[in-house]
């Protein structure tokens, strides 16, 4: 089934390592915006076609109304046959809810929040640039499951500059009390001209060397084994049966369709991204025009790197017999001489014939590992 991603590109403010599409908020162009995303998923309406998950990604979703986001989600409900139990996630910052405007979004249709909480620790959030306190990551959940939101994911970011292996965990910790139904810990990525690195040179902050980063990710990792969620993709673990199911398909060689500026679109072998541009993305719906600014059919190669790719970031890992009936080809003939150091370094397992996946240690060079398939040509 289909996975519909909507993408909300406005912020209260921008943080200091941010390098996603999104501009700060401004009412009167949120309200175009809102009318241009309706108006794109109306006009990409196949109401035979059947969709399972929509995702609300940004910038910060939660700064739309209840009252917008139910309108979008009724547009999809009219647009596709979306299954009555789809799972309908938003992100959202801590900041910005309060019990209202929960209960408002949980009325709506939303049925999964995500929220970016990056660090329980008040200096480290500070540095970000995040413009919420531990306390009020606390109070956003606390008030999620007080208004009946029962399916809960948190966003933590590890190696932050001056983050030591302690402080990490101690937001680990904070986390598994919190009890979230699902998490991701991402590493923070600081493009070349990010804010955060001139901040980090004025104030003499410095990352973790890379043995402490590794530290982070396993000693996190078995903490939260510890309290019982699953550890399912690289950076993502769930209680059980609470899996992302929007962001399984783009693990599991699915499909979606992406609506709004910069959104990225996989269907049939073609992928194409809109405009990334707020303004002349709705600009152009208004005009009747195309949103569409690049758009190509990927050949063999491409979808079975991507295939590869992506599966191979599951702990479950490559399910080898679909790769075989969907590509026609066999990935350990194909690849098998140049992955066996991995195997014989413990950094990957391989059943024959069933399955390949990546150790929980051999996630650590998942990019060396990846790198065997790329312009190895399908045969
Ligand atoms: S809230 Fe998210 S999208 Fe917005 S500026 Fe911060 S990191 Fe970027």
């Amino acid at each position: 089934m289909l996975g519909l991603y909507l993408h909300i590109p406005f912020c209260g403010s921008i943080c200091h390592y941010c390098n996603f599409n999104r501009g700060l908020f401004d009412a009167a162009l949120k309200t175009r915006y809102v009318d241009a995303l309706a108006r794109e998923i109306a006009a990409a309406a196949q109401p035979q076609t059947a969709a399972d998950s929509i995702f609300f990604g940004g910038g910060t979703p939660s700064l739309l109304s209840p009252t917008e986001i139910g309108r979008l989600i009724e547009t999809c409900r009219q647009s596709f046959a979306l299954s009555p139990d789809a799972e309908v996630t938003l992100e959202a910052n801590p900041e910005t809810v309060s019990r209202e405007t929960l209960a408002g979004y949980r009325a709506a249709g939303v049925n999964r929040l995500s929220y970016g909480v990056q660090s329980f620790d008040a200096a480290e959030l500070a540095r970000l640039g995040r413009q919420h306190t531990p306390d009020a990551a606390r109070r956003a959940v606390f008030e999620a499951r007080h208004v009946g939101f029962e399916n809960i994911s948190l966003d933590l970011m590890m190696w932050l500059p001056g983050q030591a292996v302690e402080s990490w965990l101690a937001s680990v910790d904070a986390l598994i009390q919190v009890g979230p139904d699902h998490a991701s810990l991402y590493l923070l990525e600081l493009y070349p001209n990010a804010p955060l690195r001139d901040d980090m040179a004025r104030a003499g902050w410095s990352l973790a060397p890379d043995e402490d980063a590794a530290s982070m990710y396993l000693d996190g990792l078995a903490r939260l084994d510890d309290a019982g969620y699953e550890h399912y993709e690289i950076s993502n673990v769930s209680r059980p049966g609470r899996t992302s199911r929007h962001n399984l398909k783009y693990w599991l060689d699915g499909e979606w369709l992406g609506f709004g500026c910069g959104a990225h679109s996989t269907r049939s072998g073609e992928r194409w991204r809109n405009v990334s541009s707020t303004i002349e993305y709705s600009d152009r719906v208004e005009r009747g025009s195309s949103v569409v600014a690049e758009r190509r059919v990927l050949d063999g190669d491409e979808r079975l790197e991507e295939a590869l790719f992506t599966g191979l970031r599951l702990t479950a890992g490559l399910d080898l017999s679909v790769i075989t009936a969907r590509y026609g080809i066999d990935v350990w003939a194909r690849y098998g001489v140049e992955l066996q150091r991995f195997i014989e370094a413990g950094a990957l397992v391989h059943e024959p014939g069933r399955r390949l996946a990546l150790s929980r240690s051999g996630m650590l060079l998942a990019n060396e590992v990846m790198v065997v398939f790329i312009g190895q040509p399908v045969r």
